[in-house]
């Protein structure tokens, strides 16, 4: 009898404003057409909640049924929540119905899905229900989870869109080549294409030069036919391919930037151009890298969307809390002032290292109540969340939850995702997580998309900090001991932590060699039994890495007759490396997948070094390493040649070799050996750079780069 008068209490004190109790019971039915998608999701679900049946009927609906009814007119992804006559009626137009399901079966009947099958199911006969009507902030909202490819239904729960829903051909970014092919036109028109650095460059990764009348009418005449293939879908992009400092700098297009104050000009005018031909269609374009900044006096017409991209700001803090992003805040400022339809895409993740700690998750939320606040109307948050990356189940989920509302508590949400996720575990993860972003605001890291946690090793990542995120882990780990799934998700979890270690371990000489073998061991056998596909964007496997970590790293520099030798340059490096230049070739310390650290750069130039071993030595190979990860122009070089010399003076060749071109978009590493024999003190060193971007490339035209990081003499 107490018991029970407990439960009215309880009861009669979560019924909020307008809440009402509905009992579900043998009789109770979901009330939609038989195919309707919503219908489905509770189908599955309810039955196992509740115990009863609830079959799908077409028919009047009765109290404690669940209908599902199709509405226009609540707004573009909106639905709603309400009782009729004792029954729950879920409102909405298309996937905003299967919206509506998804929500009431989280918030009423306090379910959670984590995709891929994976989900916690109360067991209830009733609801509380609230009613309500739920609007996006933003009318798109696109990001990523590991597992949403496969899963349609946790693309329905995490209310996610793709591009392909709303673009014609998914011709939805980085579109110039596919609209106007190089390989097509290039020979015979390279007028259509940019001129900068002397001369016009036609490829598939170089501009239009925009105010070229050809071009507007041939781009016009594809768009037409694609429209009309099409005609279900009303946006497309024209935006520029991806690089930096490539647009278009004839006399025509220059003096169209000096008038605008930026090479976003041109692009606009010609966009505007191409929407007033196609009035009932929406014209996307980007604003990204050196069209960021909006033109002082072209205005988007209304059906002109602009996709504007933070890619260089820091994501420590929110945007107008540290420089990079103050910057980006002037351009979101002026793009706001004209233009309402902006397209907002924001960068969430270590891109070069998935596994390696990202405290942002705060800044995502800051930033995205700024964007609401400018009147951003579609966002795309892209996190790249990757299987066994920096927290991959959590940050899509927050992420989802605040495109929907930026407002609601990031305390709240991560304190029920963590508590449902890791169980027992959740008190120390919450730690953690806090922890770092303390640290992270605490010593102004430069947190930055493109980034090794070696970089972080006196900051975020510090001994001290590594040593406490470890005991939470070790404390994670024993709370859910007895819970195999929870103590897997914990472990996956810990994964960026051990990358961390075992990355900061490798620039480091003194380490105890056999302790960074077991973490290594036990960080592959993580690895393999979580089935952690990649460790960055570039796909490179964590398997590979280890493989090499064994080769690269644990081997010791004594062999190396270099090893500690000094270095002069007759070509020096670029200016950034000079002071490392003196001693990191042959320091005994291995770049890794970054050029951040560890690696000696040039840029547009060739390379030329001697390493004076002290005495006269007997050699039989010299070798040399180089990075290469085309997305940061960093390229292979074309040659090297190998010269010794007995007095510094005369040198004579020991080796040429040629490196074949590589296009490839892993990180990899070339190492380059050459064979002979000879006995000489000094050890000479040529390289032939690329130089300049070759016409594949998004840097097409402009210098590249080449790092070379240790030097070997045997
Ligand atoms: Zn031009």
């Amino acid at each position: 009898m107490r018991r029970l008068f407990f439960f009215l209490l309880l009861s009669l004190a979560s019924l909020g404003a307008g809440a009402q109790t509905v009992v579900f019971g043998p009789k109770s039915r979901i009330v939609a057409s038989p195919d309707s998608p919503a219908a489905a999701i509770l189908q599955r679900y309810l039955p196992e909640a509740t115990g009863f049946a609830f079959p799908i009927v077409n028919a009047l609906p009765k109290k404690a049924d669940i209908v599902l009814r199709e509405v226009d007119g609540l707004g573009e992804d909106a639905f709603r929540i309400g009782l009729e006559n004792g029954a729950v009626v879920l409102e909405g137009s298309g996937k905003s119905l299967s919206y509506a399901a998804c929500d009431f079966l989280e918030q009423e009947v306090g379910m959670n899905y984590w995709g891929g099958g994976e989900y916690d199911l109360p067991r209830v006969k009733s609801v509380v229900l609230r009613p309500r009507t739920e609007v996006p902030a933003f009318r798109y909202r696109q990001c990523s989870h590991y597992l949403l490819r496969e899963d349609p239904l946790l693309r329905s729960w995490m209310r996610l869109e793709e591009p392909s829903d709303l673009f014609v051909e998914n011709l939805w970014v980085h579109t110039c080549d596919r609209l106007l092919p190089a390989s097509r036109h290039g020979a015979a028109h390279p007028e259509y294409y940019a001129y900068y650095n002397g001369r016009r460059h036609p490829g598939s990764a170089s501009q239009w030069c925009m105010s070229n009348p050809e071009v507007l009418e041939i781009v016009c005449g594809t768009l037409d036919s694609l429209f009309l293939a099409h005609p279900e879908q009303k946006m497309i992009s024209i935006s520029q391919n991806d690089g930096s400092d490539t647009y278009c700098r004839c006399e025509t297009c220059q003096a169209i930037i000096d008038e605008e104050g930026s090479p976003s000009g041109p692009i606009l005018r010609f966009v505007n151009a191409v929407a007033r031909r196609f009035p009932d269609k929406e014209i996307s374009t980007l604003a990204y890298l050196f069209s960021v900044k909006p033109p002082r006096k072209t205005v988007p017409l209304e059906n002109v969307s602009i996709m504007l991209c933070d890619i260089d700001c820091r994501r420590q803090t929110s945007l107008p809390e540290n420089p990079s992003g103050q910057e980006f805040m002037r351009h979101l400022e002026g793009w706001s002032a004209i233009c309402d339809n902006i397209f907002l895409w924001d960068y969430g993740i270590n891109f070069d290292n998935y596994l390696s700690p990202f405290p942002n998750l705060q800044t995502i939320k800051d930033n995205m109540v700024i964007f609401r606040d400018h009147g951003v109307k579609m966002h795309f948050s892209q996190i790249n969340s990757s299987r066994g990356g920096d927290m991959a189940e959590l940050r899509p989920y927050l992420v989802s939850k605040l495109m929907w509302n930026p407002s609601a508590s990031l305390d709240s949400l991560e304190r029920h995702f963590c508590e449902a996720y890791y169980g027992k575990a959740a008190p120390y993860i919450l730690r953690y997580i806090h922890t770092l972003e303390g640290a992270a605001v605490a010593t102004d890291v430069d947190l930055f998309i493109y980034d090794s946690p070696v970089s972080y090793k006196g900051n975020i990542l510090r001994p001290a900090l590594l040593r406490r995120y470890n005991a939470l882990f070790d404390q994670a780990e024993a709370a859910v001991a007895h819970d195999s799934l929870r103590l897997s998700r914990v472990q996956r979890t810990r994964l960026p932590l051990q990358y961390s270690a075992l990355e900061i371990a490798r620039t480091d000489l003194g380490r105890d060699n056999a302790a960074v073998q077991k973490a290594l061991d036990l960080f592959e056998s993580r690895v393999r039994t979580f089935g952690v596909p990649t460790l960055n964007e570039r796909a490179n496997s964590p398997l590979a890495y280890c493989k090499l970590f064994r080769e690269r790293y644990l081997s010791s520099p004594e062999g190396n007759l270099a090893f500690g030798c000094p270095v002069t340059f007759t070509i020096e490096p670029r200016p950034k490396y000079r002071e490392l230049g003196k001693t990191a070739l042959t320091d005994g310390l291995y770049g890794g997948a970054g050029y951040v650290e560890s690696w000696v750069g040039w840029e547009g130039s060739d390379a030329d070094f001697t390493i004076d071993l002290g005495a006269q030595k007997a050699i039989q190979a010299i070798g040399v390493d180089f990075l290469r990860q085309i997305g940061a122009w960093v390229l292979d070089p074309r040659a090297v040649e190998f010269l010794v010399s007995a007095d510094g003076e005369q040198f004579s060749r020991f080796s040429y070799c040629e490196i074949p071109e590589n296009r490839s978009g892993s990180i990899e590493f070339t190492p380059v050996w050459g064979y002979s024999q000879s006995t000489a003190r000094y050890v000479r060193i040529k390289i032939s750079g690329q130089k300049i971007c070759p016409e594949w490339h998004y840097g097409v035209g402009n210098p590249c780069w080449f790092f070379v990081d240790e030097v070997w003499v045997r």
